[in-house]
């Protein structure tokens, strides 16, 4: 099967020299093509080129793009997509004045959602997640990352991470799967935290590792969360399994979480809302890529990353949604990349470019994903009408997107 996209007003994220992921300068360049065609053969895309250079290509279906704009897909590399139920009160009761921290402490955030979680059936919290997926894959998310952590208890981690396994199973975009059982401490373990880090490490990790049930590892390494140490223990321990990390650290306090994530050779250290000049020192020349969550910013009221001071150092940065039920009840990324504009003072060019190969980097898909590449994956929007790509996140409650494809195929 070959379809012929042609007159496309601009192709953009065209590498023709793949790349792995991009850093502080290099992210102001977004590469295009001006009046293009694109070819893409079964699932893959084919070839590419300026239309007045377009020779007689013998396809199945062609495609008018005239206006329209063709960029690759949203690499969304954190997310906690599978949960049950919603937290709306608790959206009521912050605007009433409680702290994200005060409502944790009456037992609401993490510890309700798990508290729902365990009353769900596998089969209802699949159907919600199927749900939320298919309403981010609308939205132009053309790979996911999801991960365990409101289950907290064995049955109900292994609960979510299969839930996750079977939409990897019933959906063409890629899926990767983190476990996330160190998320919080249960209250029963309130005064013991150990014996939870003990249960996480000893119980059900080696049964996530032995179920083959995730490819990655996650910590809440945060005040009132688990520690440095704790940290330490579980990546190691994870190490075992062949479980790489991707942690949340620096969201509202720096407590080191990035140096520790860094000596693990983190794939992604993700959140960073509060950081140190040292932060960003320790960052430099590592393969870690740090991950920004603007819309959690938005939501929770709380500082964006330093975007800016990050770039300027010559770091890459990927952005991502943090869709989860308590601090960003949303999976546009299409909002993602205006607030990274709007409040982080990225460029158009740098956020698209976070939001798409950056943010394959983040899930190890850079080969397959995040560009216009000959030979990727066909995952890619077809955008409405528009100006410039500009328009995408300067017009930032307005969906601009038309279609979308995951592996050649249009999402009905
Ligand atoms: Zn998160």
């Amino acid at each position: 099967m070959k379809q012929l996209f042609i007159n496309i007003k601009e192709l953009i994220q065209v590498r023709e020299k793949p790349v792995e992921k991009l850093s502080g300068k290099e992210m102001k360049e977004l590469p295009g093509i001006k009046n293009a065609w694109l070819l893409v053969k079964d699932h893959k895309i084919a070839d590419y080129g300026e239309m007045n250079a377009l020779s007689e290509i013998d396809a199945d279906k062609t495609i008018d793009a005239t206006g329209k704009i063709i960029l690759p897909s949203w690499c969304d590399s954190h997310t906690h997509i599978v949960y049950a139920g919603n937290r709306e009160q608790e959206f009521a009761d912050r605007i009433n004045g409680l702290s994200y921290e005060e409502i944790a402490n009456r037992g609401g955030g993490i510890l309700n959602s798990a508290k729902t979680l365990a009353e769900t059936s596998e089969e209802d919290i699949y159907q919600q997640s199927a749900k939320r997926l298919e309403e981010v894959i609308k939205l132009g998310t053309g790979a996911v990352e999801i991960k365990s952590g409101y289950g907290l208890t064995e049955e109900g981690e292994l609960k979510m991470l299969r839930v996750i396994k079977k939409l990897q199973k019933n959906y063409e975009l890629p899926i990767k799967a983190t476990f996330l059982g160190a998320h919080a401490i249960p209250k029963e373990y309130k005064k013991d935290p150990d014996a939870y880090m003990k249960l996480v490490i000893e119980e059900i990790l080696p049964k996530v590792a032995e179920q083959n049930l995730a490819e990655y590892i996650d910590i809440f390494c945060e005040k009132g969360y688990f520690s440095v140490d704790d940290t330490h223990k579980l990546l190691s321990a994870a190490k075992k399994y062949g479980l790489k990390p991707k942690i949340h650290v620096n969201q509202f306090n720096a407590i080191g979480g990035i140096k520790a994530g860094i000596e693990h050779n983190a794939l992604s250290v993700d959140h960073l809302e509060v950081m140190t000049q040292e932060d960003i020192e320790t960052l430099k020349g590592t393969s870690t890529m740090p991950v920004a969550l603007p819309s959690c910013s938005l939501f929770l009221s709380i500082p964006y990353s330093p975007a800016r001071e990050m770039l300027n150092a010559g770091l890459p940065l990927a952005l991502a949604t943090d869709f989860n039920p308590g601090s960003t009840p949303s999976g546009n990324m299409n909002l993602v990349v205006s607030l990274a504009c709007i409040k982080m003072k990225m460029t158009p060019e740098e956020a698209i470019n976070a939001a798409t190969i950056n943010g394959a980097y983040a899930m190890e898909l850079s080969e397959t994903h995040g560009s216009i590449t000959k030979g990727k994956n066909a995952n890619f929007i077809l955008t409405k009408e528009i100006p410039s790509y500009t328009f995408l996140p300067y017009a930032f409650g307005t969906n601009s997107i038309e279609a979308v494809y995951i592996n050649g195929k249009l999402v009905e």
